[in-house]
This record gives C-alpha cells, structure tokens and sequence, in this order.
C-alpha cells in the first residue's frame, strides 16, 4: 500500500476544523480548568515507527483528566488481572460520567471501568497493593518511560482543585465502601484519584504514551510489554463501548475507533495496528466530549481509513 500522505491529511483537518474553532463549554466546575482558551487546538498521531505528526498547539500541556482512567485501567489488568471484573461491570452506563444512580440499583458495582464510580474501584485496587504515593510515582514514571519524555508532571494546583471540588467524587467514593467495594481508606484512593486526573501532558506525549494499545499492549518503540495482549483487547473493547459516557454510541458512529474523553478537552484514540492519536480543544458537548476534537478525529478517520470498521 502506498505511504500515507501525512500533510495533506492534516492540512484537510485544519481547513475542516478553522471555522469550528472555539465551539462547545469549556469545563468550568475548577478554576484551571476554566480559564483554557477556549480557541486552542493540538493534534498528534503517534505511528508504530517511532514518527508523530502533529498539527497546531500539539505541545501546549493539558489536563488529561478521564483519560487517564484508560491507564489506570491497564495498569490494574497487569497487577490484579480478571479479577477487577468481580468490582466493575463492562456495560455502557448510558448515563453521565459523574452519575451515582445506577451504584445503588446494582448493588454498588459500577458498569464500567471509565465512569468515575468505576474509575474510583480501579484506582482503589492499586491503592491497596502499594498506596497512593506509589500508585501515582508508577504511572507518571511509566508515562515518561513511553513518551520518552520526564517533563510529564501532577498539576499539583489542579489535583488540589479536584479535591476542593470533590463533593460528588466524594460521594461516589463512600457509595462504593458502604456496599464493600472500596479496600483503601476513602481518603487515600481519592487522593490518588484526583492525582491521575491532574496529569498534565500535551498531545505528542499522550499519543506516545499509548501506543501501545494500538500494538497488542506493547509499545513498539521501546518493546516495553505494558499489558498482554490479551488485556490490551480488553482495554480497546470498553474504551469502545463506554469511553465517552453517554455519548459512546455517537462517538463510536461517527469515529469507528476505540476512545476516551477528558473533560479538559483532550481525546485519545487506539487505531489498531496503526497507531494513537491525541486530540485537545477544551470546547466539550453535553457529555464531556471535545467538540472540534471529535471532529478533527472524525476528518482523520475519514482520510487515513482506519475506522475498524472499514
Ligand atoms: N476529574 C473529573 C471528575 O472526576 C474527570 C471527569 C472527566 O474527565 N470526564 O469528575
């Protein structure tokens, strides 16, 4: 098959996306978050070669925020395997991504590892085997390894506000321990929550990091194994099915790619056998998704043909 032609797809997605520039709400419920030009927009798509194109602000530092849960997810199918599975479903919520109804009706197991009543169990699960200090020094550590880059950082200021403004995490949190789904101090896995989702990185980096799951959970840059390949279908399969709350469907609709979304704007895509693409325009839709990112993702996809589904 011929190369791709790599400038004009990205030169097709800037003329795409100009006149959209600046849609959607940006996230407002903490300060950091709020003041983010809402005109910003990064792309990187991170190849099996080692090569990353990218297109406008693809170095600016963003608040990772729910993509993070991707990590924190394969992290914990490494360390505690199938065994997750007996504390968190594998359904779409179909609900928002902060929602604590369906806890109750189901008898304290969130559906999915990428709602944040789930995300809060995946992240509870590390927190028992080594506490949150070490949970959170393991993923930045892992990051860095994979982007090949050490300026990947906690916003300190950022996970302070996530706390301060933690009210519903909070209580999502004791939910989950009154129906004896929590093993750690509440304290100590919010902590570590809040933490992971204060990542900051820019696109380039996050495209790196997550190679991996484009490659059968090894990165094919460094040959380091980040999960099996097994675990990595797994990964794929839920960022597929419930990696934008309940706008997973749509997204799956119109980008055919396994995703996630972070309310700070970004997207991270797995085009298999390809290779990961980040997105960041802080403009989110009703659900917490990037509008002009969804976009951006959706002219790529149309370009390089990589919808799974083609
Ligand atoms: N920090 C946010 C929260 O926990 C993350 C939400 C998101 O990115 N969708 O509510």
């Amino acid at each position: 098959s011929r190369p791709m032609d790599w400038e004009n797809v990205l030169n097709e997605i800037d003329s795409i996306i100009q006149p959209s520039r600046g849609q959607g709400r940006v996230a407002d419920y903490i300060p950091a978050l709020a003041t983010v030009d809402p005109m910003k927009f990064g792309l990187a798509v991170a190849l099996g070669d080692g090569n990353v194109h990218t297109l406008g602000d693809a170095d600016e530092y963003f608040s990772i925020q729910s993509i993070s849960k991707v990590f924190t997810l394969s992290m914990v199918l490494r360390k505690v395997g199938d065994e997750l599975w007996e504390s968190v479903g594998r359904e779409p919520s179909g609900s928002p991504f902060n929602s604590i109804v369906q806890l109750e009706l189901e008898g304290g197991i969130p559906r999915n590892p990428l709602i944040n009543a789930g995300a809060i169990v995946v992240t509870d699960h590390l927190v028992q085997q080594q506490g949150a200090d070490a949970t959170i020094a393991e993923l930045i550590e892992r990051m860095r390894t994979l982007a090949s880059d050490s300026a990947i950082h906690v916003d300190q200021a950022v996970a302070y506000s996530e706390s301060e403004a933690g009210s519903r995490n909070r209580a999502l949190a004791y939910f989950l321990k009154s129906f004896g789904n929590l093993r750690s101090p509440v304290e100590e896995t919010l902590k570590a929550y809040f933490s992971h989702c204060a990542i900051a990185m820019n696109c380039r980096q996050l495209a790196r990091a997550a190679l991996f799951l484009a490659f059968d959970g090894t990165d094919p840059i460094s040959g380091i194994q980040m999960v099996s390949s097994k675990a990595c279908r797994r990964v794929n399969a839920v960022m597929m099915t419930c990696g934008h709350y309940d706008n997973s469907g749509d997204f799956t609709y119109r980008i055919g790619l396994p995703g996630k979304s972070g309310v700070g704007g970004g997207i991270l895509v797995v085009a298999p056998g390809n290779g990961a693409i980040a997105v960041w325009s802080p403009g989110l839709n009703e659900a917490g998704t990037s509008e002009v990112g969804s976009l951006a993702l959706e002219t790529l996809v149309r370009q390089t043909g990589w919808s799974v589904f083609v």
